[in-house]
């Protein structure tokens, strides 16, 4: 066998897995990426249904990957609904979405002192509701 006919079937062999590789690579991205879909489903409507529990939820990160990137958030004390984009967010992607809650208040409720909860109400993959301006308290530090 020349050095050429050689060539010709490693680099073919090394392409094929290669090929076989990122194919592989993409399934799985799609699986995990499947995964987090189903997960934050479940947590989006657990919390529309039953109101929680939030613990445990899945991460931003999963949240985001998964393409349900709104967060609707309700204020406990005006009611007022919004919807908060997850990917402006600036915290680690592997934070657990129920520790937003905390970081989350409506402005028009808020004063120096005090800020009333805001409750977490589902996941949606798009702004569903007006922007409206809250306060997510990173965005402070
Ligand atoms: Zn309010």
């Amino acid at each position: 066998m020349g050095t050429k006919s050689r060539e010709v079937i490693w680099s073919g062999r090394i392409m094929g897995a290669k090929i076989h590789a990122q194919g592989a690579r993409e399934r799985a991205e799609a699986a995990v990426r499947e995964a987090d879909r189903a997960e934050a489903e479940a947590w989006s409507v657990l919390m529309e249904g039953y109101g929680g529990p939030a613990q445990p939820s899945p991460t931003i990160g999963q949240c985001l990957n998964s393409g349900l990137a709104w967060l609707e958030v309700e204020c406990a004390r005006c009611k007022i609904r919004a919807s908060l984009p997850l990917n402006a967010i600036r915290r680690c992607k592997d934070t657990p979405l129920w520790k937003q809650e905390a970081s989350v208040k409506c402005r028009s409720c808020r004063t120096s002192r005090y800020a009333p909860p805001a409750r977490m109400i589902k996941l949606t993959e798009t702004r569903q509701i007006t922007p409206y301006k809250w306060v997510h308290t990173s965005e402070e530090l």
